[in-house]
């Protein structure tokens, strides 16, 4: 038999070295990731075994046994479930197998994982916190129908390398032996086993278990003692999901999280319910506290474990729950699907589509519930989920005004720490106010320094302000209680319909310097008109009704997509001085440099309120000079 000496792949060697020498710290999770690993092993042998008979091998008898040996100095924690090829064996352990490993590595390095080792399990490295108690490991396993062939002895001590050779194993599944540290051999003591198989494992299906020595009598000699070793199971097997809700503590709940989501931080949320009817199914739930590191990663899973009668059929079943409650995790366990469903039936079947609609409904009204009675909960929550589960107004349609009552805005009326709902924007509307106004920008101070809200301000509307890129794609086609969402960075605006004649009357008198303006700036802009919008400012660029957001544009183009440029509409104050001026120096000469000057100028300026940069900055520093200098000679002359 050979023995073939491999090596480690750089991110597995960079964390093996950060977790014997970095972190020291709840070093017993290491049993938790063993024993989940080991139970996931059966879960998936169990699943197979459905429609391949050889994989039991007779032995459905699944079980996880551990084993410690004094006198070895070794920690067992053995397995019958699928076990692995060498091949496997050498990509499941010499590697990590996931995308987004640079910013896992950069995570790892970061004070909060040395802090929080339990962020590791988080990453699916589960494995490799063996290290963190053992100076070797060594794992033999066998693969489930495969009897007599396949075996494997996976070795290493974490040097860089690790060895696999071929081996005789008679039981199907995976040993993983643990030969510990010199100062960790409380590991083989029963009551710290015993401790941390509870406090971590209890709920986990599977038995979980080990020889414990007993004192019991002799059957041979009355009033004598004798040791025995019998087998013990250490966890009480339940499935916490179907436990009577009155009678699972927080805590339970909490680990319980932990064991599925790999977060290290308790959940926000806890949603445990049991649906009867038209569909038969328990369901278990989490709001996690923050956004999952992942989220936003390409091959991020969503949906929670799908059981059919306790058996798992899969992790993340994403045809549970909508794609705007992604960041739910958890547990739903249905007596009516056929155990050998699969993602493609899945897909079409009626019972998923009830579950689904029947657990977005759940969610929702919580999370409406929080809103109304825990709003700084419910707040956290939002600041960050609030992004995801507002695509849900655009793609739910059935929802929409559910989903839309979740919605938190800030408000121009209101400080930046304080958070509006629609609701209370409505109910707060001016008498004359016909919409909801919005602006859309990237930070708070500028949007409230936007010279497009001037006009808002002074007839005392509020406008909410909008952050995220994709807000405006929110409320484009949104009606909240038979209002309609107006951006006012787009369209032409009246609020005032005394104003409007002043603006038709100043509209006939500038036509012809306007029509100037247009024709000198016809290649920047698509039009230029007066503006409802303004009352300090002296100009600025608008979009049409039907254009594309400007944060729109910039996250459309992030994401590399060609859209056509669109042409801005210059917006003119009317009863700024500067025009009155321009309009005199017009009407006494129609062509004249300065008046030329003053038209770049202008528009210059209206880029730089929207956040731009002048078309020729240089030009736009030397003409602002110049006009301080003739200033500041008037000044002291
Ligand atoms: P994770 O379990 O999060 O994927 P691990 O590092 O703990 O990460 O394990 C890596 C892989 O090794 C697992 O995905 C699985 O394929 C395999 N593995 C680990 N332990 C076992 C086991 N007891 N039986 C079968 N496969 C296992």
């Amino acid at each position: 038999m050979t023995t073939t000496n491999l090596e480690f792949k750089t991110e597995v060697k960079q964390l093996l070295d950060l977790m014997i020498h970095s972190l020291y710290s709840h070093k017993e999770i290491f049993l938790r990731e063993l024993i989940s690993n080991a139970s996931d092993a059966i879960d998936r042998a169990r699943y197979e075994s459905l429609t391949n008979n050889n994989i039991m091998e007779g032995d459905g008898d699944w079980k996880i046994k551990i084993t410690p040996d004094k006198n070895a100095g070794t920690l067992s924690v053995s397995d019958n479930g699928l076990g692995m090829t060498k091949d496997e064996i050498i990509e499941a352990l010499g590697t990590i197998a996931r995308s987004g490993t640079k910013e896992f590595m950069e995570a790892l390095q970061s004070k909060e994982v040395k802090d929080n080792p339990e962020l590791i399990g988080q990453f699916g490295v589960g494995f490799y916190s063996s290290f963190m108690v053992a100076d070797r490991v060594t794992v033999l396993s066998r693969k489930a129908g495969m009897k007599g062939q396949a075996g494997v002895k996976w070795e290493s001590s974490a040097d860089g390398f690790y060895t696999v050779e071929d081996v005789e194993k008679e039981k199907k599944g995976t040993d993983v032996i643990l030969h510990l540290k010199k100062d960790e051999k409380k590991y083989l003591e029963e009551w710290e086993i015993r401790s941390v198989v509870k406090r971590y494992s209890d709920y986990i299906e599977h038995p979980v278990a080990m020889d414990v020595e007993r004192e019991k009598d002799s059957k041979l000699q009355k009033g004598e003692k004798v040791k025995i070793r019998e087998e013990e199971i250490l966890n009480s097997q339940k499935a916490i999901w179907l436990k009577d809700k009155s009678g699972i503590k927080d805590e339970e709940y909490n680990e319980f999280y932990k064991h599925i989501s790999h977060d290290f931080t308790d959940p926000a949320k806890v949603i445990h319910f049991r649906a009867e009817g038209t569909s038969e199914f328990t369901a278990l739930l989490y709001i996690p506290s923050r956004m999952p590191v992942d989220i936003y990663y390409k091959d991020y899973k969503m949906g929670p474990t799908l059981y059919v009668k306790r058996v798992q059929i899969m992790d993340h079943c994403e045809q549970l729950i909508p794609r705007y409650l992604r960041f739910i995790k958890g547990v739903v366990d249905s007596s009516d699907l056929p155990l050998n469903v699969s993602r493609e039936i899945l897909q079409s079947n009626r019972q998923v589509e009830i579950i689904n609609k029947n657990i977005t409904k759940k969610v929702l009204d919580m999370l409406s519930d929080m809103k109304k009675n825990e709003f700084e909960k419910y707040l956290t929550f939002y600041k960050e989920f609030g992004r995801v589960l507002k695509e849900g107004v655009h793609f739910d349609f059935s929802r929409k005004e559910a989903i839309a009552d979740l919605l938190l805005f800030q408000s121009t009326g209101k400080p930046e720490d304080s958070f509006t709902s629609l609701q209370e924007y409505v109910d707060a509307m001016k008498k004359d106010q016909e919409d909801i106004y919005y602006i859309t920008g990237t930070s708070f101070e500028e949007v409230r320094k936007s010279p497009y809200i001037e006009a808002f301000k002074e007839k005392g509307y509020e406008v909410l302000i909008m952050l995220d890129e994709v807000d405006d794609f929110v409320v484009g086609g949104l009606e909240y209680r038979g209002k309609k969402f107006k951006s006012v960075i787009k369209g032409d605006i009246s609020l005032d319909k005394e104003k409007d004649a002043e603006k038709k009357k100043a509209e006939k008198k500038y036509k012809a310097l306007i029509e100037m303006i247009k024709d000198r700036l016809k290649n920047e802009v698509k039009d230029v008109r007066l503006s409802g919008r303004l009352k300090e400012t002296a100009c600025c660029l608008v979009g049409d009704e039907g254009d594309l957001d400007p944060q729109m544009e910039k996250l459309f183009k992030a994401m590399g997509q060609n859209i056509p440029e669109t042409k801005r509409i210059l917006e003119i104050n009317p009863t700024h001085p500067i025009f009155t001026a321009m309009n005199r120096m017009f009407e006494k000469e129609q062509k004249s440099a300065v008046l030329d000057e003053y038209i770049t100028l202008l528009y210059d300026q209206a880029l730089l309120l929207e956040g731009s940069k002048p078309k020729d900055p240089a030009a736009f520093a030397s003409a602002v000079t110049r006009l301080m200098v003739k200033d500041a000679e008037k000044s002291v002359s």
